[in-house]
């Protein structure tokens, strides 16, 4: 048995995304249908469309989702039709060693960065029979996806479909940078590299924990007023040649440097700018290949730790309703970070925006 569910798919890098009406066949042991209310555009996206991540198409693009269960598979527990749901791009496969220990985002045994399910195949075809991948083992941009039961979280009525979409990429990473990866304590100065959906995130994450001062750089004069209104305290624009400067000044050596971009030249910048004993933390995802240097004697003298930051070192099951539940009591406005909704045939002007870092994060509704 199988439905039919209008995508948006990827075939070849720099060319639109086609809309297509695909077979999805019915989810199978350990998963889920779910219908998508609001998938948001993110930078994970574009790497694929401009060829800095080579992926081979036809692919399902999107991967940060919510919607409602629509059908369960055999064996599934703990969620029932008509659940509002959020999705995770990295289905733990809560059995390897990294997952027994809590650790869910080093996973070493997921297959969602093989663009498949657990099982290693996909529920998509075309209407002639030709595979479709699903990004990140989901492929959101599209009006139902077949997930697995460990990437499905149960959403709070009272958060919106966008801002639970929201939750399962860029806000779980911009928090998690700050309360997992890097444990960011009262007080204690940051400064956020970059303020696209990920970095604006970062920056209501520091509010929450009581950063200060809270310094957000960007290109975008419209993006360092929203991170101002999120709780940044000081402003720079990133093309200010006096920056590494100006953020000495603002917080006499930067306890904590954001990069959330994923540029060679930012990494750079971030550990530069990085104060004693501060810790730099590569939260942006670089495309394939990018390099980055640093001077190691200035690490090793000053005591500075460079952090990988994946996913915001989170375990979904865990975060996606903490923070839900942080949005649903006032604590986190998640809902500022919301910039266009658009129709998922509109997905090309939303990519082009992200490219020109224009607006806020778009969500597209199928
Ligand atoms: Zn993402
Ligand atoms: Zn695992």
């Amino acid at each position: 048995m199988s439905t039919t569910t209008r995508a948006a798919v990827f075939s070849t890098p720099g060319a639109p995304l086609a809309l297509e009406d695909l077979r999805l066949a019915d989810p199978g042991p350990g998963e889920v249908l779910v219908r998508i209310h609001a998938s948001g555009v993110c930078h994970s996206d574009l790497h694929v469309v401009d060829g800095g991540w080579p992926v081979d198409g036809p692919t399902v693009l999107g991967h940060e989702g919510a919607g409602v269960v629509e059908r369960v598979g055999p064996g599934v527990g703990g969620l029932a039709v008509g659940d509002r749901v959020m999705l995770s791009w990295f289905a733990p496969c809560r059995a390897c060693r990294r997952c027994s220990a809590g650790e869910a985002w080093l996973c070493e045994d997921t297959r969602a960065l093989e663009n498949v399910l657990p099982d290693g195949s996909s529920r998509l075809s075309r209407p002639d029979g030709t595979v479709v991948a699903p990004y990140l083992g989901l492929g959101t941009f599209s009006e139902l996806v077949v997930a697995p039961r460990s990437a499905v979280v149960r959403a709070p009525d009272d958060v919106p479909f966008e801002v639970a979409a929201l939750i399962g990429c860029a806000v779980t990473t911009g928090i998690g940078a700050v309360t997992n990866t890097a444990e960011v304590r009262p007080g204690r100065s940051a400064v956020v590299l970059g303020c696209g959906g990920v970095g604006l995130a970062t920056v209501l994450g520091l509010a929450l924990v009581g950063a200060d001062p809270i310094v957000a750089v960007d290109l975008s004069d419209e993006r360092l007023e929203v991170a101002r209104s999120l709780g940044a305290t000081v402003t720079l624009r990133g093309d200010d040649p006096d920056l590494a400067a100006h953020v000495q000044r603002a917080t006499g050596g930067a306890d904590f440097v954001f990069e959330a971009i994923g540029s060679g030249r930012t990494i750079e910048s971030a550990i530069a700018m990085t104060g004693r004993g501060g810790a730099a933390v590569l939260v942006g995802m670089p495309g394939a290949g990018v390099q980055a240097t640093f001077d190691p004697f200035v690490l090793a003298d000053q005591g500075k730790r460079v952090l990988g930051c994946n996913y915001g070192s989170s375990v979904p099951d865990v975060d996606f309703p903490r923070i839900a539940r942080l949005y649903a009591t006032g604590r986190l406005p998640l809902d500022r970070l919301l910039g266009d909704r658009r129709p998922l045939d509109q997905v090309d002007g939303a990519l082009a925006d992200l490219q020109a870092a224009v607006g806020l994060r778009t969500v597209l509704v199928p």
